[in-house]
């Protein structure tokens, strides 16, 4: 799968959504998985809904046993990787024989493959458009075989453009912090915060319901129900908040008495 490690060799081609390419993963070929192992998986916060959800962990227990920190390149933002297994190929700890474990529920990054995107893989000189490239691992045969995609075909094939739009808001604050000058820094507190509306969605829960958040910020009573009953609409909600929060944009109400 992707890599963001500087030391992996990606092509130096933007592609867009028309570009075409000729590939096609299955058992059958001779490097089956060989891309689950010695990888840099950067994982988005609806890839860990997912996940935690599909091996019936609290978001904390899935961070403390899949997951391992790292700082964004260039944006300073605290995100997590999938934590590689200790063995002599580093692999993926959902990798088998057979294939990907948790297939259903694999990640962006693992979904974008043989593609890479812009967006949590910084590369020197990008605009910043979204734009798309091969990964280009060498031990990757997928590229002989016949099958023709767009980068657009290719997806929708895999699912990817319905997790890229439940992960637009977080894409967006991670491009907007990018953007920054670099003598611009978040707090440690803010950095914190993003980091459990992003990632820690039973933690984000808790904040919201059992912490004076309510009584600070007016939130009519069907949005409370929409995000107390269901995950992605909180993950949605908290991506507003934080947008609101750093930004100052947004529909967040405080109510007066705080605000005397
Ligand atoms: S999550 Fe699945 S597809 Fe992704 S690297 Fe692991 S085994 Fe491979
Ligand atoms: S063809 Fe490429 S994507 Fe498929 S298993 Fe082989 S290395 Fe992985």
């Amino acid at each position: 799968m992707t890599t963001s490690d500087n030391s992996s060799p990606i092509e130096p081609l933007h592609l867009g959504p028309d570009n075409r390419f000729k590939f096609k993963c299955h058992k059958g070929v001779e490097c089956f998985t060989k891309c689950c192992r010695g990888i840099n998986i950067v994982l988005t916060p609806y890839d860990i809904i997912r996940l935690k959800n599909r091996l019936q962990l609290s978001s904390d227990e899935f961070l403390a046993i899949y997951t391992q920190p790292q700082i964004l390149e260039k944006t300073d933002l605290p995100v997590v990787t999938l934590k590689l297994l200790d063995d002599e190929q580093s692999s993926c700890p959902f990798v088998k024989d057979e294939g990907c474990m948790v297939y259903e529920d694999r990640p962006s990054t693992c979904r974008y493959y043989p593609l890479g995107v812009a967006t949590l893989n910084y590369r020197e000189g990008s605009d910043e458009s979204g734009f798309y490239f091969f990964v280009n691992e060498p031990h990757c045969r997928g590229f002989e075989e016949d099958h023709v995609w767009t980068v657009q075909e290719w997806r929708s094939n895999q699912g990817v453009d319905f997790h890229d739009e439940i992960n637009a808001a977080w894409t967006e604050l991670v491009v907007r912090k990018r953007s920054f000058p670099p003598n611009m820094k978040w707090t440690e507190q803010t950095k914190q915060m993003f980091f459990t509306a992003s990632y820690n969605i039973d933690k984000f829960k808790r904040f919201v319901f059992d912490s004076t958040f309510l009584s600070r910020y007016q939130i009519d009573s069907q949005t409370q129900q929409q995000i107390r009953q269901d995950e992605v609409e909180l993950l949605r909600f908290g991506m507003r908040w934080l947008r609101w929060l750093l930004f100052k944009e947004g529909d967040f109400e405080v109510r007066a008495e705080v605000e005397k």
